[in-house]
C-alpha cells in the first residue's frame, strides 16, 4: 500500500518516514495528487455558471464528488464545506439559528472535539440554549447521564469516534435514544469515515459530519450529510453567488438544493481530488485494516505500558487503532521531538479537546495513530524510537 503513496520516498532527518498523526491528517495517494494536478493543467474552469467545455468539465469533476459521497454514504443530500469544522458550525448557523429557541436543551459530550464544542457554545450565547455534557467515565460515555439529559433534549451532538482516544461510541443506541424523544441528531463523523464504512440513512443521524483529509483526500473540503427532514428545516446563512435564483434590488430567491449553502466558488479542485480518493478507498477493504490496525495499536500499547508508560485509550473491538499515552516524567512534546529527529511523526497537545485532558487528568497526550498503509515494520521502528528516547532521557 505505501508505494501508492510517495510522501513514503522521502527522508525525514535522514530516516524513512514513519508517519504515525493519521488522526490529525492522512497522506495523499499519487491518484488524488495526480488528478488535482490534472485539474489545473487541462480543465480549470469555475463551475455551474459558463457554457464553455473547461466550465462543463469543471462542474461535472466537482459535481462527481457529491456524486460519490452520496453513493458510498446513501445518502439524498451532501452539501460540501471547507470540513467537519464548517459542517458543524453550518448545523449551528442554518438549522440551530431558526430551530433553537431560548431554554431549548442542546446535549454535547465531553469527548468532543473543540469544532463540536463552540459552535454550540457560540449559539447559546445568542440564542440562551442550555447545553448538557454528557461524562465521560472510564473511557465510556455514561450512558445513564445520557438519558436523563436528553429530558427535553432538541438536538443530540456526539463524536462517532474519538480523535484523541480512538473510542467509537455507541452512535446506534445514542441515536435511537435522541430519536425516542424526538431530537436532532448530528455526528461528528471526523474519524469514523476514515475507519468504517456508514449507511447513514440506515444509521438514521439526521446530519453527519465529516473531512476528506482524514481519509486520503484533499485538506480544505469536507461534507455535511442531511436527511431530507432537517433539510427541508435549513435556512441558508452565508449568501451570495451560486445559491441563488434569483436576485432583484428588492429581494433574493434561493436554490432549493445543496447549493443553497454553497455560496460563491467552491473548492473545485479539492472536490476533484476528493473524488479520486473515494474511488481509490472504495477499493480498500476497510474491515479487514481496521482488524490488522487494531491489533498492530493493541501490541503498541502493551509494549508502552511494559516500558512503564500510561496508556489512555482502551482499544475495544470497534475502537480506531489511535494509541494515545504519556511517560510519567518525560515532556511529550519532548518525547515528540526526540522521535521526529528519528523520522518518526506523532501528535502531542490536547488534541483539540480539552475538556477531555481535564478528565484525564493530563494537559496533553503523545499520541500514536495508524492508518491504511501503517504495517508492523512502523509498530517496530517506532518502539525501537520510544526506546532510544527512553535512553537518551535516562
Ligand atoms: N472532529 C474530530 C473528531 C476531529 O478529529 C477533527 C479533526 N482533528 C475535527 C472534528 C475537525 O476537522 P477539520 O479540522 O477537518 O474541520
Amino acid at each position: 500500500m505505501k508505494q501508492d503513496f510517495p510522501i513514503f520516498l522521502r527522508k525525514v532527518n535522514g530516516n524513512s518516514l514513519v508517519y504515525l498523526d493519521n488522526a490529525a491528517t492522512t497522506q495523499k495517494p499519487a491518484c488524488v495528487i495526480d488528478a488535482m494536478s490534472h485539474f489545473y493543467t487541462s480543465s480549470n474552469a469555475n463551475v455551474h455558471r459558463a457554457v464553455h467545455t473547461l466550465a462543463g468539465e469543471a462542474t461535472e469533476g466537482y459535481e462527481a464528488c457529491r456524486s460519490l459521497l452520496k453513493q458510498r454514504y446513501n445518502s439524498t443530500r451532501a452539501i460540501i464545506t471547507s470540513g467537519t469544522t464548517e459542517a458543524i458550525n453550518l448545523v449551528a448557523r442554518s438549522w440551530g439559528e431558526s430551530n433553537l429557541n431560548s431554554g431549548d436543551v442542546v446535549v454535547l459530550t465531553e469527548m468532543e472535539h473543540h469544532s463540536d464544542i463552540v459552535p454550540w457554545q457560540m449559539l447559546a450565547e445568542r440564542k440562551a440554549i442550555e447545553l448538557r455534557y454528557i461524562p465521560v467515565i472510564d473511557g465510556e460515555l455514561d450512558l445513564d447521564a445520557f438519558d436523563v439529559a436528553l429530558e427535553g433534549a432538541k438536538l443530540v451532538c456526539v463524536v462517532h469516534t474519538s480523535n484523541v482516544l480512538g473510542i467509537r461510541n455507541p452512535v446506534e443506541k445514542i441515536i435511537a435514544a435522541a430519536k425516542s424523544v424526538g431530537a436532532r441528531i448530528l455526528l461528528d463523523a471526523a474519524q469514523a469515515v476514515p475507519h468504517e464504512m456508514i449507511d447513514f440513512q440506515q444509521l438514521g443521524a439526521d446530519f453527519m459530519a465529516f473531512s476528506a483529509h482524514k481519509m486520503c483526500g484533499p485538506t480544505g473540503i469536507g461534507a455535511l450529510l442531511v436527511n431530507d427532514t432537517a433539510f427541508d428545516e435549513m435556512e441558508p446563512f452565508m449568501g451570495g453567488g451560486d445559491m441563488i435564483q434569483t436576485v432583484t434590488l428588492e429581494g433574493s430567491t434561493y436554490q432549493t438544493n445543496e447549493h443553497k449553502f454553497e455560496a460563491g466558488t467552491p473548492r473545485i479542485a479539492e472536490g476533484v481530488g476528493w473524488a479520486a480518493a473515494l474511488d481509490w478507498i472504495s477499493k480498500v477493504d476497510l474491515q479487514q485494516h481496521h482488524k490488522r490496525l487494531l491489533s498492530i495499536a493493541t501490541s503498541i500499547k502493551s509494549s508502552l505500558q511494559e516500558r512503564g508508560m500510561t496508556v489512555y485509550s482502551p482499544l475495544g473491538p470497534d475502537d480506531a487503532a489511535v494509541v494515545s499515552f504519556t511517560h510519567p516524567t518525560i515532556h511529550p512534546e519532548d518525547f515528540a521531538r526526540l522521535l521526529d529527529a528519528q523520522g518518526i511523526a506523532v501528535r502531542t497537545g490536547h488534541h483539540c479537546a480539552q475538556p477531555l485532558m481535564d478528565k484525564l487528568g493530563v494537559s496533553g497526550t503523545i499520541r500514536a495513530s495508524l492508518y491504511l498503509y501503517n504495517d508492523d515494520s512502523d509498530a517496530e521502528v517506532f518502539l525501537s524510537g520510544i526506546d532510544r528516547v527512553l535512553e537518551v532521557m535516562a
